[in-house]
């Protein structure tokens, strides 16, 4: 029996997703057949909305509109801007309901095995932001691991004598660890606990409670 042009057509689309093999795609592929058309009328209009969405263009965490809803609520606090890796990142960090300030997106760690060189992270962009709305403090809080940490320095030297402090998400988070797994206790604890990364603000003045 040989097998429908469809299948092998979707397969090969699943294939393109990381860590999907083709024996993997191709049993999604009869899952899809299995659920019926309601369920791929649904994925396929879920999917197109996903399609519509674009990056801010002032934290570039991806939204509905740029700039995003974030962005554009005055009501918080302008003196704080807060470096995650990427969207999920930041909507971890929101749902501690302990940070108020805003956010900015690097969409991808400093990675040179993987291709991502300085050249590649939109620092330029982080940095111009920084000077436009003159943030008091500017929080890292990539993950704990070796590219997270790579990140963090890069950012720390780019904002040198930019802004008065650049603070770095440390306490209760393990090395190793995932900011957007982490429980709710140990991000709050994460961001009470940060440190001051920032080489010339380390003579200066720090933001109020910030550890140095
Ligand atoms: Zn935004």
């Amino acid at each position: 029996m040989r097998k429908p042009r469809a299948i092998d057509r979707l397969a090969k689309e699943f294939e393109k997703i990381p860590g999907i093999g083709p024996r993997q795609a191709e049993r999604i592929v009869y899952f899809f057949i299995k659920q019926g058309p309601d369920f791929i009328d649904g994925f396929a209009s879920a999917a197109s909305d996903v399609k519509n969405l674009v990056r801010c263009s002032e934290c570039r965490s991806v939204s509905e509109t740029s700039p995003c809803a974030v962005c554009s609520d005055t009501s918080r606090d302008s003196s704080k801007l807060l470096v995650v890796a990427n969207t999920a990142d930041a909507e971890a960090i929101e749902r501690t309901g302990k940070y108020d300030g805003y956010y900015f997106a690097m969409g991808a760690l400093l990675s040179p095995l993987d291709g991502i060189n300085p050249a590649d992270l939109p620092l330029n962009e982080l940095k111009a932001l920084v000077e436009k709305k003159r943030f008091a403090e500017v929080i890292i809080a990539t993950d704990p691991n070796v590219k997270g940490d790579a990140t963090a320095l890069l950012i720390a030297d780019a904002l040198d004598g930019v802004c008065g402090a650049v603070t770095r998400l440390a306490y209760g988070l393990p090395f190793g660890g995932d900011v957007e797994y982490a429980d709710e206790i140990t991000l709050s604890g994460a961001i009470d606990g940060r440190r001051n990364i920032n080489k010339r603000s380390n003579q200066g003045k720090v933001a109020d409670g910030v550890k140095q």
